[in-house]
């Protein structure tokens, strides 16, 4: 009997990710659907993307840029429906047409669409990880109810992901801890005393992965570790000290899972984000990636070092913010977006992101009550911004 073709939306398509996505799709004609396609600003990539994969809806933000679109669509005689603002976004992430969902936006942008498909009992591939920090306990809570099946894109919650038993409930027999992986970013040997010389072009160079600008100067800061720890506490459910950070600048382990017998399960391959989509794609079936294959003879070694607490102070914001009160994760998320464009619009220096994170984790207080929901948790990002903006105008952060 011939499979149903799966049918996807890939919100923030024009990224990184979402670029990825359609490449491990593209390896498999007539297995994938794509219903649904979302962009930012980038109207010409969209473009692109609705003439050959011809998707049922497009989705801006903006509704004069989706006009355009949807005039440029219609000249092709391309019958794509363009949709413009927020609402479009979570209409499609929950659409009945739609049997999974790449989430790809990059920030807290990208919450509401997630929830909306957690809501809608879809396959949720989530690589927005900054979904997971704002709203981790809401996010978590949809999944249960909605029934979805949540897949993590993340290659470190990916990794762990398949090294744990499939019955969920087996997890936590199972874990003694977490070790994720860190490459250690662009600056692992810089010398600390100069990184406030950085320029945003070195601190998007990063050695081993090719990503969207902000993921690449969080991993200079390593911000990006830190935000994959709150990301691990929410998706396998472990306290705070059960989740460990070691860096390996190979990018090769992609993490570990230590038992509690000692064994110690790893999951490995090149550094290639179409292998976490692939198997997010496909689970429980294993499909084609794309990616290179690992050429163990070819090598040039494994090693693994601690993380140096003074050239990455950002990382230690994690469990600092877990041990917070509510909404505390939501804070510094909000906090780094912003010092984060700040520092890529050369308003700010690369050590001030750090300086603007704890000041702004430090001096506003969540103030959530009982089992926020979607829109408290969206107010106190907007409060946290505007605090973290209110710094950088200071120009005296701490
Ligand atoms: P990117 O900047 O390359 O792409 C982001 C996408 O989101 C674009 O399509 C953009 O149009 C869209 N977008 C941005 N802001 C938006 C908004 N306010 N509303 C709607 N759409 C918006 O980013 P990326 O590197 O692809 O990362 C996407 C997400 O995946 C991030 O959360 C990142 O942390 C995570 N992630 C990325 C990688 C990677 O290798 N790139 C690895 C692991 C996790
Ligand atoms: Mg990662």
């Amino acid at each position: 009997m011939m499979r149903p073709r799966q049918r996807i939306a890939i919100l923030g398509s024009t990224g990184s990710i979402g670029a990825s996505t359609l490449d491990v799709v593209a390896h498999h004609p007539g297995r994938f659907e794509v219903a649904g396609l979302s962009a930012h600003q980038r109207v010409d990539e969209l473009y692109a993307q609705c003439l050959h994969w011809r998707p049922r809806v497009a989705v801006l933000p903006d509704e004069a840029r989706a006009r355009v679109l949807r005039q440029r669509l219609a000249a092709e005689g391309v019958p794509t429906e363009v949709a413009s603002g927020a609402h479009a976004l979570c209409e499609l992430a929950a659409a009945p047409d739609v049997d999974s969902v790449m989430a790809a936006i990059v920030g807290a942008a990208g919450l509401a669409p997630c929830l909306a498909a957690a809501r809608a009992g879809k396959r949720l591939l989530l690589a927005n990880k900054e979904a997971l920090v704002v709203g981790g306990a809401l996010l978590m809570q949809a999944v249960a109810e909605g029934g979805a099946a949540l897949l993590p894109i993340d290659s470190e919650h990916s990794a762990i992901f398949q090294c744990l038993p499939d019955a969920r409930s087996a997890w936590h027999g199972h874990i003694d801890h977490l070790v994720l992986t860190a490459s250690g970013g662009p600056f692992r040997r810089r010398d600390p005393a100069t990184l406030a010389d950085v320029t945003p072009e070195e601190a998007v160079a990063h050695p081993n992965w090719v990503m969207g600008r902000k993921i690449s100067v969080d991993s200079a800061t390593m911000m990006n570790k830190a935000l994959e720890v709150i990301e691990a506490r929410w998706l396998f459910d472990l306290e705070p000290e059960r989740l460990k950070v070691m860096i390996h600048p190979q990018s090769i382990v992609h993490s570990m899972v230590v038992c509690r017998d000692g064994s110690v399960l790893a999951q490995l391959g090149t550094p290639d984000m179409r292998v976490p989509i692939a198997y997010g794609l496909a689970h429980p079936e294993r499909i084609e990636s794309g990616a290179a294959r690992l050429d163990f003879l070819a090598l040039p070694g494994l090693s693994f070092e601690a993380p140096d607490a003074a050239r990455f102070p950002g990382l230690p914001l994690a469990w600092h913010a877990l041990a917070g009160p509510a909404g505390s994760t939501a804070v510094l998320n909000a906090a780094n977006e912003e010092a984060v464009a700040a520092f890529l619009a050369a308003d700010i220096g690369f050590t001030d992101i750090h300086r603007i994170n704890t000041a702004t984790l430090e001096g506003l207080e969540p103030r959530l009550g009982a089992a926020p929901g979607l829109d408290d948790l969206l107010d106190l990002d907007r409060r946290a911004r505007a605090h973290a903006r209110a710094l950088m105008r200071r120009r005296v952060p701490t």
